[in-house]
């Protein structure tokens, strides 16, 4: 069924003004959702459409662009409205013409400031998605714990059910064990967290300004989304220069940065298959022979 008749009343519910599609482009580059440009009377949105089982995906992306844009350090599409229907559902933002010019040294130091904000617990106040995987953010005050259960657990059991058994399985458990060694007592501030920043997340606007978007926010270690932006790569050497300099990091960071990634490699996993069983199996060793 159509989905556009819903969504643009939606829009011009939420914007108190008439809207009328002129123009609908399809959008690339995106991993899970069809994505749209669409214009019409002088407005333009960006909007993403998956099946109706996908509303609290949007909704929970709605609440992560929002808190990141109350912080004013970093811009994000702002959210027009998110719905669902029968047959669909979907999320409109604001359109942000991406440009050639980038400042890699802005992002890194813009990334810090949004990472000085903090909260008391770690977690969310509502469990999200990193890709089309839940993901549990249920508040915690012990960041181990948390990483234990809601991240590395959480997905260590859905690779069982996806049949992923045997080594991957002893492995993790194995590594489980040690966790406490290898975060060894680490307490880091609940920082608000990107959550999913790979450079396909980020890009800069007409102006140079750095944009993040597609989050899957929670409060937890900084160290977890710098170490993100260093599994896929795209992020220059600046940017990590300004990010220190305006907030530097701790000792061990080297060694936290792939327990921290094994989280999105076994993701991978889980989304993908392939070669990720092998790139999860070789990060457990690695860390596990540390302890
Ligand atoms: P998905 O959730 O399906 O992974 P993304 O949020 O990553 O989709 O968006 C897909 C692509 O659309 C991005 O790679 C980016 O190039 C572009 N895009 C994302 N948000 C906007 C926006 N607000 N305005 C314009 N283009 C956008």
């Amino acid at each position: 069924m159509n989905p556009w008749p819903d969504i643009t009343a939606a829009i011009a519910h939420a914007t108190g003004g008439a809207f009328r599609i002129e123009q609908r482009t399809p959008v690339g580059g995106g991993c899970i959702n069809s994505a749209w440009r669409i214009e019409g009377q002088g407005q333009r949105y960006f909007v993403k459409i998956n099946n109706s089982a996908f509303g609290g995906m949007f909704a929970a992306e709605t609440a992560g662009l929002s808190a990141i844009a109350a912080t004013r350090t970093l811009r994000v599409p702002h959210p027009v409205c998110h719905g669902t229907n029968r047959n669909a559902s979907w999320l409109v933002l604001e359109y942000i013409e991406f440009g050639r010019k980038s400042n890699m040294r802005l992002l890194g130091a813009q990334l810090a400031a949004l990472h000085r904000v903090t909260s008391r617990h770690y977690g969310w106040p509502h469990d999200n998605t990193i890709g089309a995987t839940p993901q549990i953010n249920t508040a915690s005050d012990d960041w181990c714990a948390f990483w234990r259960e809601h991240r590395l657990g959480y997905q260590l059991k859905l690779a069982a059910t996806n049949g992923y058994v045997g080594r991957l399985q002893q492995l993790g458990g194995r590594l489980m064990n040690h966790l406490p060694e290898l975060l060894s007592g680490r307490r880091p501030q609940p920082s608000l967290l990107h959550g999913d920043l790979w450079s396909g997340n980020a890009a800069f606007d007409a102006g140079g300004e750095p944009v993040i978007f597609d989050p899957a926010a929670y409060y937890g270690d900084r160290e977890a989304d710098l170490a993100m932006t260093e599994l896929f790569g795209g992020f220059s050497a600046e940017f990590y220069a300004a990010y220190r300099e305006a907030y530097p990091l701790g000792a061990g960071y080297a060694r936290r940065k792939t327990l921290y990634n094994l989280y999105h490699v076994l993701n991978h996993l889980n989304l993908f298959g392939g070669g990720y069983l092998a790139q999860a199996e070789d990060m457990m060793a690695e860390l596990l022979a540390e302890v």
